[in-house]
């Protein structure tokens, strides 16, 4: 490479989506604008933020809470040998960035369920699913139906892949396309332990990196039509048979019954800090809202301490649920497993109120609901925003419904 052409990249720079452009309602300006959380990191994940790269997409937040295996290594186009031990996510945001260095991306590398705040949802325009297990789809859908946004999941298995669109606030949602089968695997892996959760859920799927990028590729084209407004398989899901080339369409019904059609709305905006608004105060706000029986509400379970059966004696201990493991569960007077007291409901009577609600194990950028009786109100804790989106476009724009 010589000196000449080092000095041409501004120039190349300007001409890399002209490809694109040739497509008649292509709209790179809406691409470079457009904000995508990608949650998973792993085979899927790989493909999905390399296409997301190279298709130019300006703002990425990229979630994944595990280290990089050597079994990745070989489903895993991102990924070096050398890059063993680090954070998926992390290493996965770098190398995109290489792909297409004007890239903003934010790699996050914590529990999807219990520690993404809401607050990213609500930032994204759409989300993209490559994740390996119920749980976590079930709860991605919640927090996508929440915030009203379209999210895209993908589902790999040896040669086969599924793909499925979720775009609220009308459409069927995950949890109804969910058979009882479905189910009973959700529940018998909920039924092992509140603790150490995480071990579980890590699925070992037998995926190759054709499927993973068969189905990836499919779910990013679907992103493409939703960023520019034109119509995707919403409500839909395409099923590809790699074995014998069977592919086809399902189209999902809305179940009646389905917990998941939940929308966070009224949503205030409140400029506070988890790291410094006490419950105490939190409560205050919900109650000049809503009276003085208001209740606050989080979407998930925080740990609150652990009570020993055999011997009585009562820890404190806040976190999140993924933050903690059968080793805090030993009780350390008589060494019996205690058991976790866990709550997603505050009412000002607890010992605890003085703490910032970071402390007890609620991320950050996150909604906490205040509840009395039929009256609800939503609040964005929107003083965390800045600093957990650094560079990333962090302008927020909300539509209330
Ligand atoms: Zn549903
Ligand atoms: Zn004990």
């Amino acid at each position: 490479m010589d000196q000449e052409i080092i000095k041409l990249s501004p120039y190349a720079e300007e001409h890399r989506f002209s490809r694109f452009e040739l497509i008649r309602w292509w709209d790179q300006n809406k691409l470079s604008r457009s904000r995508v959380m990608v949650i998973g990191a792993g085979a899927l994940g790989n493909e999905i933020l390399k296409n997301l790269a190279l298709l130019g997409i300006g703002n990425i937040v990229v979630v994944d809470m595990d280290r990089i295996e050597n079994s990745n290594l070989s489903r895993s186009v991102l990924f070096r040998e050398s890059d063993c031990g680090r954070y998926k996510a992390e290493v996965a945001a770098e190398r995109a960035r290489d792909l297409y260095p004007k890239l903003k991306i934010k790699p996050l590398c914590v529990n999807a369920i219990t520690d993404l705040g809401m607050g990213f949802f609500f930032w994204a325009d759409l989300i993209i699913g490559g994740l390996d297990n119920r749980e976590a789809r079930l709860a991605i859908n919640r927090n996508s139906f929440r915030a009203g946004k379209p999210w895209i999941d993908g589902a790999i298995e040896v040669l086969n892949g599924t793909l499925r669109v979720f775009q609220p606030p009308d459409g069927p949602c995950y949890e109804c396309t969910m058979s009882e089968i479905d189910w009973q695997m959700l529940q018998a892996r909920r039924a092992c332990s509140l603790l150490n959760r995480d071990e579980m859920l890590s699925g070992k799927t037998p995926t190759t990196p054709t499927i993973s990028s068969v189905i990836a590729g499919i779910q990013c084209q679907e992103a493409l039509k939703i960023l520019h407004g034109i119509e995707s398989i919403g409500g839909k899901g395409y099923i590809f048979n790699g074995r014998n080339f069977d592919n086809y369409i399902v189209e999902f019904k809305r179940k009646t019954e389905c917990y998941s059609h939940e929308t966070f709305s009224p949503l205030k905006i409140l400029d506070c800090n988890s790291n410094e608004l006490k419950l105490s105060e939190m409560l205050k706000i919900a109650k000049s809202d809503l009276g003085e029986d208001a209740a606050l509400e989080i979407k998930e379970d925080v740990l609150l301490g652990f009570n020993c059966t055999e011997c009585g004696e009562k820890e404190q201990f806040f976190s999140s649920l993924a933050g903690v493991t059968e080793k805090n569960a030993i009780c350390k007077k008589c060494g019996k497993i205690r058991i976790p007291e866990i709550s997603h409901a505050f009412y000002g009577n607890e010992n605890f109120v003085e703490l910032p609600l970071r402390k007890l194990g609620i991320p950050p950028f996150d909604v906490i609901s205040g509840r009395n009786g039929e009256k609800i109100q939503y609040y964005l804790l929107d003083g965390d925003r800045l600093e957990i989106l650094e560079s990333l476009d962090s302008e927020l724009t909300i539509e209330q419904r």
